[in-house]
């Protein structure tokens, strides 16, 4: 497994990512933006970008992602694409596991975004990709001149279903309020639409089909009343969901949305939060790329004031072999006290991360030995090597309370572990 380290660690490189990683870059952190997909996130799916001040005329989402993109790496941004799979703090060291790598970094944003939710009816899942779709920049133009469904009244609905019939007369929207919710002036021109027609107060109860999607069974929810209409495909615009399973012990919202203040700042010291995934009034571009510019701002205040942790780290790195090398071991063992705390499995460079340029000889000592955590410790027979990770995350879990990480190991005299280790 390679680990690779730097300041601050972006996963999600959608608006708010890739403006948090361009605003890090310019300020002197070196930024990695870690994306599953790769660059854009839900921006690829707009077709025209309108309402973004300074754009005009407007631009298809995808061609803005990539000025974004270019923008940030020329600030010195790395962009990889891989899934971030989990996150843990130890220390004062954020750990980003991929399937191949783990990073190390001293600063962390959460820009994960959201992902559309499903109806959930019958033959929804079953037709999904034959016919049934959330993307109608991808698949519309699959679907010209055909009976298109689209299912929802917001933003999305609206703007997609503008978009669907430039491709075809027979377009539909269902919606189960009694009044489209989006914007004014786009459900001005929906209702202005000839190839449109909607039907409030109607919610989908089956999508049916042999192979490919053919009709919608849909409920008239003031009668009761079910009908059958013929539909090729079905579009569902119903809302999205915020992707917060990396970070799911911190505090969110009732949408599910993640809590941060004004700066970004999560309840963890140095992991922030932007866009979509974050609790806020309102999701565009323009509020994403906001974010990510502010939780930039305070990650490169917060980097800055870890004594230039990541910056020293190779120095400190030589320093604490040194000072701690093997054959000087035995005299430090014996100078410890019962109840020490320290690392099993904890990488030698995330260690130094955690180390100050500043401190005595006495206090690097104290940080390796002695961090912070000292609840009641198993003793190290009750820790058995293997078992040491899953044990971490739990005692973390005491520490923080609401986030999932791990730093401390707390049990007696395993301290030769610790010289191995670095
Ligand atoms: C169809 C549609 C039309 C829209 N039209 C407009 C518009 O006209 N104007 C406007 O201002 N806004 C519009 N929006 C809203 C706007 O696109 C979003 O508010 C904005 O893009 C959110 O950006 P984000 O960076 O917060 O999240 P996202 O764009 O969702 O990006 C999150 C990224 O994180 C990645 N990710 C998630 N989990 C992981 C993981 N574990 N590891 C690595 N990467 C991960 C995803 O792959 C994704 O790339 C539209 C949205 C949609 C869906």
């Amino acid at each position: 497994m390679e680990n690779v380290s730097c300041d601050y660690i972006i996963a999600g490189a959608g608006a708010a990512g890739l403006a948090s990683a361009q605003y890090a870059s310019r300020s002197g952190l070196q930024t990695i933006v870690l994306d599953l997909a790769g660059p854009g996130g839900q921006a690829l799916q707009i077709i025209e970008l309108e309402n973004y001040p300074g754009i005009y005329p407007p631009v298809r989402g995808d061609e803005f992602i990539s000025v974004m993109q270019k923008q940030a790496e020329s600030f010195g941004t790395r962009i990889i694409p891989a899934e971030v799979l989990s996150i843990d703090k130890i220390g004062q060291v954020f750990h980003v596991r991929t399937a191949k790598t783990d990073y190390a970094a001293s600063a962390l944003l959460i820009a994960t975004g959201a992902e559309h939710r499903t109806l959930g009816v019958p033959g929804e899942k079953e037709f999904t990709g034959a016919g049934v779709s959330y993307c109608a920049v991808c698949d519309g133009p699959f679907f010209r001149g055909k009976n298109i469904i689209v299912v929802g009244g917001g933003d999305s609905a609206c703007t997609e279903a503008l978009y669907l019939s430039t491709l075809s007369e027979h377009v539909m929207i269902l919606y189960r309020g009694a009044k489209l919710k989006a914007d004014k002036t786009t459900v001005d021109r929906v209702l202005a639409n000839k190839n449109i027609t909607v039907r409030y107060n109607t919610v989908v109860k089956e999508i049916r089909g042999t192979k490919r999607v053919e009709s919608v069974v849909m409920e008239d929810t003031g009668s009761g009343s079910s009908s059958e209409q013929p539909a090729d495909a079905v579009f569902v615009f119903i809302g999205m969901n915020p992707r917060t399973e990396l970070v799911d012990m911190l505090a969110k919202d009732e949408a599910g949305c993640i809590i941060t203040n004004d700066r970004m700042e999560t309840a963890v010291p140095g992991l922030f939060c932007a866009g979509d995934v974050r609790s806020k009034s309102f999701r565009q571009i323009i509020t994403a790329v906001a974010d990510g510019a502010v939780a930039a701002h305070e990650a490169e205040k917060y980097v800055r004031s870890l004594s230039g942790a990541g910056a020293v780290k190779v120095k400190i790195l030589k320093k604490m072999i040194g000072l701690f090398a093997l054959a000087a071991f035995p005299v430090f063992a014996e100078t410890l006290p019962q109840n020490v705390t320290f690392w099993s499995d904890y990488p030698a460079d995330a260690l130094a991360e955690t180390i100050t340029d500043r401190m005595t000889d006495d206090e690097l000592l104290s940080q390796i030995f002695m961090f912070g955590w000292s609840g009641a410790e198993p003793d190290e027979a009750a820790v058995p090597v293997g078992q040491q990770r899953a044990w971490q995350r739990e005692s973390v879990r005491l520490e923080y309370g609401r986030y999932r990480t791990c730093c401390k190991i707390h049990f007696v005299s395993s301290a030769r572990r610790v010289v191995q280790q670095i």
